[in-house]
């Protein structure tokens, strides 16, 4: 991945998080990073498709995870895909908590800890 491609995917997100919605300037101290939607591991490639902008918190949450489970339904269900699903289909705030509107949104919500202590610090400020 070239500084290219990493300016591409950081304008293409309006400098933002594309899992929180955190944006650049309400982190200064953490750079968002441009990360693998389907990790590497998993046979990700570096195609501009498979990049997202995300917050640190959300990237290290996220890990080399696809899926997780649903807290309403205990079901297996895949993490919100950014070019492929639309945010505000799978989220919605309530104040500064994020709320998942479908399985995706809670399963992605849970595994990368978007309500957590952390980011509701942030949020509030
Ligand atoms: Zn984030």
């Amino acid at each position: 991945m070239d500084a290219r491609a990493r300016a591409a995917v950081r304008k293409r997100a309006g400098n933002r998080c594309e899992y929180c919605q955190l944006r650049q300037e309400d982190s200064p101290l953490a750079a968002l990073h441009v990360e693998h939607i389907v990790p590497k591991t998993h046979g990700g490639t570096d195609d501009l498709e498979n990049l997202a902008l995300a917050c640190i918190d959300c990237n290290l949450h996220k890990g080399p995870n696809l899926t997780g489970i649903d807290p309403e339904t205990n079901q297996v269900t895949e993490l919100f895909h950014p070019r492929r699903d639309r945010w505000s289909d799978h989220f919605e705030w309530r104040g500064i908590c994020l709320q998942g509107k479908t399985t995706v949104g809670r399963t992605t919500i849970r595994v990368l800890h978007m309500n957590s202590e952390d980011q509701l610090a942030l949020r509030s400020v």
